[in-house]
């Protein structure tokens, strides 16, 4: 509700975000596309709490997650949101099943032998069961970006975000992998929020919305030089 987002730099500002009002429906798998520099990655990581957004709130499942306190946003964010990075984002001196248990140990509700049950079922549940003691170095890239769907799906998060995890993919794989998610998700009612530039990967969404439609900052004039990507 009201968001603004403006980043300021030695160039100046820039206003990248100003939505006023948007809600993503419970249960919805929406595609968020629009041209590089249009702040869909700012829209992601305000939502995830992790940046803080000028103006405005943002509820996930209710609850304002601008409002996190520094010291509570790992506890609280890994609770309701998981989120797929563009590269990942895996711990590389942890093992693939230490970095799925990472969002339980930050919640702090179930022992260790439990969260190594469930970083072991996860894994399982894409499909690598026989890499639990790997590093991320030892590991694919498509394994890689299963081992970050195992870990956003760690603590039941109400919302999964994930920004563009297919982009540095071979297509199969990425399709492959995707299809896993999308089911995933599927299953446990979770909402999935991805930011994708490929076309195959958008028909598969029951939503698309461009970032345009619903961005003020650079429907009316916004600052950014935007590149169709
Ligand atoms: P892409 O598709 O290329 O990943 P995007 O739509 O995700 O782009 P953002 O990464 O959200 O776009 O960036 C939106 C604008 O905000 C860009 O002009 C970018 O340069 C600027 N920006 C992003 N992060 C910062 C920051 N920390 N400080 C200053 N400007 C930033």
């Amino acid at each position: 509700k009201n968001l603004e987002k403006t980043y300021h730099s030695n160039e100046g500002s820039l206003k990248v975000l100003d939505i006023p009002f948007y809600e993503i429906k419970e249960g919805s798998q929406l595609a968020l596309v629009g041209p590089s520099g249009s702040g869909k990655t700012t829209l992601l990581n305000i939502i995830s709490g992790l940046v803080h957004p000028t103006k405005g709130e943002v509820l996930v499942d209710g609850i304002r997650v601008d409002l996190f306190k520094e010291s509570e946003k790992d506890r609280f964010r890994s609770k309701l949101i998981g989120y797929i990075f563009q590269n990942f984002n895996l711990v590389n001196s942890l093992t693939a099943m230490e970095n799925v248990m990472l969002p339980m140990m930050f919640r702090g509700l179930i022992s260790k032998p439990q969260q190594q049950e469930r970083a072991k079922e996860l894994l399982g549940k894409v499909h690598l069961s026989h890499r639990l003691n790997h590093r991320p170095a030892n590991l694919s890239r498509g394994e890689q970006q299963r081992v970050a769907i195992a870990r956003a799906l760690a603590n039941e998060a109400k919302l999964i975000l994930a920004d563009e995890p297919t982009g540095n993919i071979d297509y199969h794989t990425g399709m492959k992998v995707f299809r896993l998610l999308k089911d995933l998700c599927n299953k446990e009612k979770i909402t999935l929020v991805m930011v994708t530039h490929s076309e195959e990967f958008k028909n598969e969404f029951t939503q698309i919305v461009d970032i345009r439609e619903i961005n003020r900052a650079i429907l009316h004039g916004g600052e950014g030089t935007l590149w169709e990507s």
